[in-house]
């Protein structure tokens, strides 16, 4: 795995003064540490974790959103979404995989899954703000551990975007 900090610092409990300045300025938080340590100590069990370029987590509630580079969502969520429950299992929290350089149909697609999208329009506010309106797929017992609400907030932080989410009947 790949990210902001030097693979040693990954590796070790203690932190070099270049990467220390990256945690202490903010660029990279405590929980993104957390995290990028958590897949690191996956990446013998799942290889593909080797290619994955880590940019940062969104904490939203119960919900937590694992931002990554280009191509890497399958990488994460292969091994029948192995890494996914550890990552869960181990912060106790609901745990999205999202990439950065996507349009907004795969950002959504990501966020929403395994639930499929039906439409996506952009809805213009009187105000001249823009809210995006998604219509998803209900399914039968799947949205057991899904929070809407989180899910908005995410959008929001990750990318600037008001969702305003309606299910088709
Ligand atoms: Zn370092």
């Amino acid at each position: 795995m790949k990210m902001g900090l030097c693979s040693f610092c990954l590796k070790s409990e203690i932190l070099c003064q270049k990467c220390l300045a990256k945690v202490k300025s903010g660029e990279i938080s405590e929980l993104d540490l957390k995290v990028a340590r958590l897949l690191m100590s996956l990446e013998e069990k799942y290889p593909s974790i080797q290619n994955v370029y880590f940019h940062k987590t969104i904490d939203a509630d119960g919900t937590l959103a694992i931002v990554v580079g280009p191509g890497d969502v399958p990488r994460l969520l292969g091994y029948g979404g192995k890494i996914v429950r550890a990552l869960g299992d181990e912060t106790g929290k609901n745990v999205r995989i999202l990439e950065t350089g996507v349009d907004d149909r795969k950002f959504l697609e990501d966020l929403f899954a395994p639930l499929s999208i039906m439409t996506i329009n952009t809805i213009w506010l009187p105000d001249g703000s823009t809210e995006t309106r998604v219509i998803l797929r209900r399914r039968r017992g799947a949205r057991g551990s899904f929070d809407v609400k989180a899910l908005k907030d995410i959008a929001s932080r990750v990318r600037n975007i008001t969702l305003r989410v309606e299910y088709a009947d």
